[in-house]
């Protein structure tokens, strides 16, 4: 069972509008009230306060309060829960050791949404056909339902971004899984102009509006600086470039959801690098840049594989970028050098598509020994298995040693024989 959201544009009236506003405003309201008793609780008395002791008062404020009582009882629950969870969260990284920030209070403008947790049964509810979703507390809202919902509805989320209003359904779906697919592909999150490449050669290219959009953005945040703080031009400004933001960031999910749902229909085994290990080590070079997007990217693929019933793994990203997927020849090569011929082999491969051999490789280091990667076209036939001797890395050699014979071997049976059974991973 997997969750799955679907996210519509509201088209709210005026009155409907300032109605959103309004719920907004006293959900922030009730969040802050909420956060300082529980602040003063423990400051004063040393009390915690918890979630059900403070639910139990929503009753209370409802009857006094006749802006809440228009409210559904249950999204008042899940602003107290939204305290609940900041708090938990704090709890859990000072117990971590982590830095942890004290929860904090939502300022003016800082909240941005409402939940009715029980969707499915309670609080909204979808008319006409789809053309038009009562929510409780709004009245009945023009939507478009750009792409049919599915599933059985759990939540309900009212946003607002900016100015416009979505609702965002969260429903549960049983996954679909596609026919069962032998492939198998790695990935390297690439270097610029590339957003990835894959171990059959093909790359793609980061969409050309990111570096378009890069550079209005940068232009925006000059004008913005160039003004009064707090004018109306600033205001007006601040607001331009929010939208900007918002624009570029759909077109990147946009982007992302399409890569992603090629490569999941295509291969039954996606490997990538971890991102986690990846981290740090090469922050400082031309992969730091697009970091962010990677990881939007690679948790898209995860659920996409995982509701198609596809298999994605990470794998540890070292040297994947230094040794030559032929011979195992270890080497450390400029960053601009995309091509590059193999000093110890002579195989003249693209750096990234080399690296994404290599990862696509790790995935399949075996017990019986390590099976040199797949190389584009001659995927199969008569690659060369090394065999890895027990390695004995004395310091200051990069190089491995590797007993190499060919064999002939299809990848796809070794693939459906031992890497699947073998439990590996
Ligand atoms: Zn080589």
């Amino acid at each position: 069972m997997t969750r799955k959201a679907f996210k519509y544009r509201l088209y709210p009236t005026k009155p409907q509008h300032k109605d959103l506003e309004r719920t907004l405003a006293l959900c922030r309201q009730l969040y802050n009230a909420a956060l300082q008793e529980r602040r003063d609780a423990y400051k004063k008395a040393g009390r915690t306060v918890g979630f059900y002791e403070q639910k139990r008062y929503l009753p209370e404020i409802r009857a006094e309060l006749p802006g809440y009582k228009r409210m559904h009882s249950q999204v008042l629950q899940n602003v107290i829960q939204r305290v609940d969870k900041a708090f938990q969260g704090f709890f859990r990284r000072v117990k971590g050791g982590q830095k942890a920030g004290y929860p904090r209070f939502k300022g003016q403008g800082r909240y941005d949404s409402f939940t009715f947790p029980q969707a499915g049964t309670t609080g909204v509810k979808l008319q006409e056909g789809g053309k038009r979703v009562l929510i409780r507390g709004i009245g009945s809202v023009k939507v478009k339902l750009h792409r049919p919902l599915e599933g059985r509805l759990k939540t309900a989320t009212v946003k607002r971004e900016g100015e416009h209003g979505y609702i965002v359904f969260v429903c549960e779906v049983d996954p679909k899984p596609l026919p069962l697919s032998q492939e198998a592909i790695g990935i390297d999150l690439g270097t610029n102009p590339y957003f990835l490449v894959t171990s059959e050669g093909e790359k793609v290219e980061a969409p050309r509006y990111y570096q378009k959009a890069q550079g209005k953005l940068a232009r925006k945040q000059r004008e913005l600086s160039g003004k009064r703080k707090g004018s109306t031009r600033w205001r007006k400004t601040k607001k331009e470039l929010a939208k900007l933001h918002r624009k570029i960031a759909n077109q990147r999910k946009d982007f992302h959801h399409k890569l992603a749902r090629r490569l999941v229909n295509r291969y039954g085994t996606i490997v990538h690098e971890d991102l986690n290990i990846l981290g740090l080590a090469r922050s400082r070079t031309a992969k730091g840049v697009q970091d962010a997007g990677w990881a939007e990217f690679l948790q898209i693929l995860a659920y996409k594989a995982e509701e198609a019933g596809r298999r994605v793994v990470g794998v540890d990203p070292k040297h994947t970028s230094q040794d030559c997927p032929v011979c195992g020849h270890r080497e450390r090569r400029p960053l601009w050098a995309r091509e590059f011929t193999c000093p110890a082999c002579g195989a003249t491969l693209h750096r990234d598509v080399a690296a994404a051999i290599n990862v696509l490789a790790r995935a399949r280091v075996s017990p019986q020994g390590y099976l040199a990667g797949a190389f584009g076209d001659g995927y199969g036939v008569g690659r060369p298995v090394r065999t890895e001797k027990p390695r004995s890395e004395e310091a200051g050699s990069r190089h491995r040693s590797f007993s190499t014979k060919r064999v002939s071997i299809s990848s796809r049976n070794w693939l459906g024989s031992t890497f699947w059974r073998s439990g590996c991973w």
